[in-house]
């Protein structure tokens, strides 16, 4: 069985072709998939046969509401999706004066393994298809009956681990026969892949690069995030020059405030320094805290802050939404497991 909606316009045309069927018919099956349709007979423009033909060789993705929270504070949003195979992945939507942004997921689990993330605990299941990180948008526009303007890929799953994927997805979402949601409305996250964000880079897509840094130097980095072994700092931040030299876009470097972990002067300084040189802004992060790990959120945020700023450095601290709803990275879906154990 074909996976319809993970095809892109082309692949559909062809398709339509082999079936004996007229080029325009593709872009009417792509309208339809996009606005969320999760059967063929739904697609009423569509001959009969044709409908027929369709459910005999392509199944249409539609995941399950597995759990729903809403922060009573802010309105946040939090799903759990079952999708056809049983796993689950989760999605925030999150509602700002400017928009309405989802932070969707990647793939089932991850194998970067930082230590302050629940999504990595079980490690990685498999990689999320296109189709099913699109519906993440869909379904949650569709169920929530709120637009969707913005999209961060900063769920589950490492995006650049799934890059094939994650680069359909883009294209499928920023058609102009589906959501139609501007590359600029778009940010990805990453541990800093450095070869991949290489290949990233080529494709000069205008959306925001956002680098999980969390520590200025290569010991703090590497014992929190394993993905900075055997790359290191340096040449990440060499490889985010490149980026930023190669598509114009500045990135911006997030970076989750720990206890006595990453939160000295010492380490404020030397975050000042790479930064000089290579444009871009940092986020600070209030740590959630994962039941399974003993790390605490830093207490020494705003002198942090501080710090920076003097040494030139453009710093925000993120608002936290959803902290009564297990709304950061993995958390859901993690406490549904344990609670299957
Ligand atoms: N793998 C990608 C995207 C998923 S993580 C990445 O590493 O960027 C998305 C963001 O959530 C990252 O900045 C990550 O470091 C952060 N995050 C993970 N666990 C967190 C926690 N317990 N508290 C706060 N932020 C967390």
């Amino acid at each position: 069985m074909l996976d319809l909606k993970s095809m892109d316009l082309e692949e559909m045309t062809s398709l339509m072709k082999e079936l004996g069927e007229p080029a325009f018919r593709a872009k009417q099956v792509f309208q339809w998939l996009h606005r969320g349709v999760t059967s063929f007979e739904e697609m009423t423009n569509l001959s009969k046969a044709l409908r027929e033909k369709l459910a005999e060789t392509c199944f249409i993705t539609a995941p399950q509401v597995e759990r729903k929270q809403t922060s009573r504070v802010d309105g946040t949003v939090k799903y759990l999706w079952r999708l056809r195979d049983g796993n689950c992945v989760e999605t925030v939507l999150m509602c700002y004066h400017h928009g309405n942004t989802v932070c969707i997921s990647s793939q089932v689990g991850c194998r970067m393994g930082c230590a302050f993330c629940a999504s990595t605990i079980g490690g990685k299941v498999r990689d999320l298809t296109p189709a099913e990180m699109l519906d993440q948008v869909l379904f949650t526009q569709l169920d929530s009956g709120k637009a969707i303007s913005n999209i961060v890929l900063m769920g589950i799953g490492e995006p650049l681990d799934n890059f094939d994927t994650v680069i359909r997805f883009l294209e499928l979402v920023n058609h102009p026969e589906g959501l139609n949601i501007g590359m600029r409305h778009i940010s990805l996250s990453t541990c800093g892949l450095v070869e991949r964000i290489d290949k990233l880079a080529e494709l000069r897509l205008q959306l925001t690069l956002s680098v999980s840094l969390h520590a200025p130097d290569d010991e703090t980095r590497s014992r929190i995030m394993p993905a900075n072994k055997g790359v290191g700092v340096d040449k990440l931040f060499a490889c985010c020059r490149r980026y930023f030299e190669v598509t114009g876009r500045r990135i911006s470097y997030e970076y989750i405030m720990i206890d006595g972990v990453n939160d000295t002067d010492w380490q404020a300084d030397l975050l000042a320094k790479h930064l000089k040189g290579t444009p871009g802004h940092v986020n600070l992060i209030p740590l959630n805290e994962v039941a399974e790990s003993p790390l605490k959120p830093s207490t020494r945020v705003r002198e942090f802050q501080k710090r920076l700023e003097e040494q030139g450095v453009t710093v925000t601290v993120r608002r936290k939404l959803g902290g009564d709803i297990d709304a950061s990275c993995g958390q859901l879906r993690r406490k549904r497991m344990k609670e299957a154990e």
